[in-house]
């Protein structure tokens, strides 16, 4: 016995010789400091907590136990937590020999430092101490029980970072997580993006949704002044034996739905789900279609006519495309969001411009002269943002041998008013090879007056909203009206959109719109029908 204490004392190491019913027979000078006990004492005597990495108290006595009874020895990294100074951490072993059991500590602080930190920075934000995505759900399975989750987010932010920095944007958002915490001090929360976070709510808390959304959207004072954090929340209820992966992907697709339809308070529905897959099909097997070799198979233009309003001729056409996805129809309202968001709606433009030279190349075979008619290609704001974008536009006009004085171009009003410089520059350059540029769905962007005047464009659509119901209700007449001598003033064409009745003619006549396009003269038509168009109204 002497001699191997002799020797672990030699290689200066903390250790304790223990009886099986743990009294300490020997114990080093250092090991005493640890356990704070001395020979004689029941090793678990001094006022020491045995903790794990996550400080979380560790039994020890029962892992000794167990060891001794089965015989086994042992390794555990333990801290010895002290009422007054640091943690002390450490690897501790259990070695039996005869009936004595050695345990020996290595000091090891460092190592378990640094690793607990790497494991912290893995699980948890660093800026606001939140978990991250997967360490909250094991927290959550952990618990075993069925909540409400949440997933918060502040709609400013963004906002709140570009006009006062990131420090204020992270103080918004730390206000808003301290407003869950202190209102439901048993919420588990965890870090979704920049400006979002998810909430756990437990079952046992009488939650109050209205409530708890009113709260966190108080406004808060901060340097005398006053933040609205604009929070949307989107939430799920548990039902059992929901997994709570899904219940988080809910409650995210809630908040999806949120931002989409400018309400700020959302429950999960079973139809979003359904909505959210469609829409990934969807995209699917866009991504399918565009990759084809000819997009002839998949997609085609119609072409509507657009009639001047006095004479009643022809004045030109707006393309607008289809897609037939399986023999169904599918909305360009559904797939040119689509065709933006993954970048290609270039291809489509290009597609716009083939069919569009075709129909050009029959008409005049027909004998009839295109050169008084201007085609209308709608271009997304997407694209006017490209750089290379009148460059890809002219190639592949005149690899089509269309001029640009046969083009107008549409582009929405709302496309215009973000980089107003830079999409103005764009259209002034456009003019100047011979292009015309229409405001398109006129009256729905709110835009100003000054911004209007400095604008380069030649002609304004009146979105169909303001068209259709314009005979019976007394407001669209208004916003009709103001938009009509709105262009009067500019000195700009007007063009109604959607005229289906011949009242809604004689109004758009009255107020002295130049051009009309509508179901009133004809729906979009194929190439050959509106060559038949063309050929019976020569
Ligand atoms: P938009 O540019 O406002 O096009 C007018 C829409 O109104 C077209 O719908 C047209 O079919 C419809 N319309 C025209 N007259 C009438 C009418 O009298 N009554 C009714 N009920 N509807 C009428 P469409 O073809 O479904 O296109 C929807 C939108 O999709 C277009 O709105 C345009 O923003 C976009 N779009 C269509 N084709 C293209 C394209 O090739 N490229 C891009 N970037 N966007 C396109
Ligand atoms: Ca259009
Ligand atoms: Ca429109």
């Amino acid at each position: 016995m002497n001699n191997l204490s002799d020797q672990i004392e030699a290689m200066h190491i903390a250790y304790v010789v223990v009886e099986e019913s743990l009294e300490v027979c020997e114990i080093s000078t250092q090991a005493s400091e640890l356990f704070r006990v001395s020979k004689g004492d029941y090793l678990f005597a001094g006022n020491v907590r045995v903790i794990d990495e996550s400080f979380e108290g560790f039994d020890l006595q029962a892992k000794l136990r167990h060891s001794m009874a089965t015989h086994q020895d042992a390794q555990w990294e333990i801290g010895l937590s002290y009422p007054d100074k640091n943690v002390e951490w450490a690897v501790l072993s259990l070695i039996q020999y005869k009936d004595y059991y050695i345990l020996y500590l290595i000091e090891h602080s460092e190592l378990i430092a640094t690793r607990r930190l790497n494991r912290q920075l893995s699980t948890q934000d660093p800026h606001t101490g939140l978990f991250y995505r997967e360490a909250f759900l094991s927290n959550l399975n952990a618990k075993d029980q069925c909540g409400t989750v949440c997933c918060v987010r502040i709609c400013n932010y963004q906002r709140i970072n570009e006009i006062w920095g990131t420090a204020v944007a992270n103080l918004v958002f730390m206000e808003v997580l301290s407003r869950v915490m202190s209102d439901i001090p048993d919420a588990i929360c965890s870090k979704h993006s920049t400006d979002s976070f998810n909430v756990f709510i437990p079952p046992e808390i009488n939650f109050n949704v209205e409530r708890f959304y009113a709260l966190l959207n108080e406004p808060f004072h901060f340097n005398q002044r006053h933040f609205f954090s604009n929070v949307a929340l989107g939430y799920y209820v548990e039902q059992p034996g929901d997994a709570h992966e899904l219940s988080l992907n809910k409650a995210e697709m809630a908040i999806l739905d949120v931002l989409s339809e400018r309400v700020r308070l959302a429950e999960f529905q079973e139809e979003l789900a359904r909505q959210i897959e469609h829409q990934n099909n969807l995209e699917t097997e866009f991504r399918a279609a565009l990759s084809r070799d000819k997009l002839d198979q998949d997609f085609y233009v119609l072409f509507q006519p657009i009639h001047e309003t006095e004479s009643q001729s022809v004045a030109g056409a707006e393309c607008l495309i289809r897609w037939t996805l399986n023999g169904e129809f599918v909305s360009p309202v559904e797939f040119i969001p689509i065709a933006e968001r993954i970048g290609d709606i270039g291809l489509l433009t290009k597609f716009n411009i083939g069919q569009l030279a075709n129909l050009v190349k029959k008409l005049e075979a027909q004998g009839i002269e295109t050169q008084t008619l201007l085609f209308a290609l709608n271009i997304s704001v997407v694209e006017i943002l490209d750089v290379d974008f009148i460059d890809k536009l002219m190639t592949s006009i005149s690899n089509h041998q269309l001029s640009p004085m046969q083009i107008k171009l549409e582009l929405t009003e709302s496309a215009l008013i973000d980089n107003f410089n830079y999409v103005n520059q764009t259209l002034e350059r456009l003019q100047g090879y011979g292009f015309r540029i229409s405001i398109d769905d006129f009256g729905t962007g709110f835009s100003s007056l000054s911004y209007l005047c400095r604008l380069s464009f030649d002609e304004i659509k009146i979105d169909r909203a303001f068209v259709t119901h314009v005979v019976e209700d007394a407001k669209l007449q208004t916003v009709f009206n103001s938009v009509a001598s709105l262009a009067k003033n500019l000195n700009k064409p007007v063009v109604a959109e959607g005229v289906e009745t011949v009242e809604q003619l004689i109004y758009a006549k009255a107020k002295m719109v130049e051009y009309i396009q509508g179901y009133y003269f004809s729906k979009p038509l194929t190439e050959s029908d509106f060559i038949e168009y063309m050929l019976a109204r020569r």
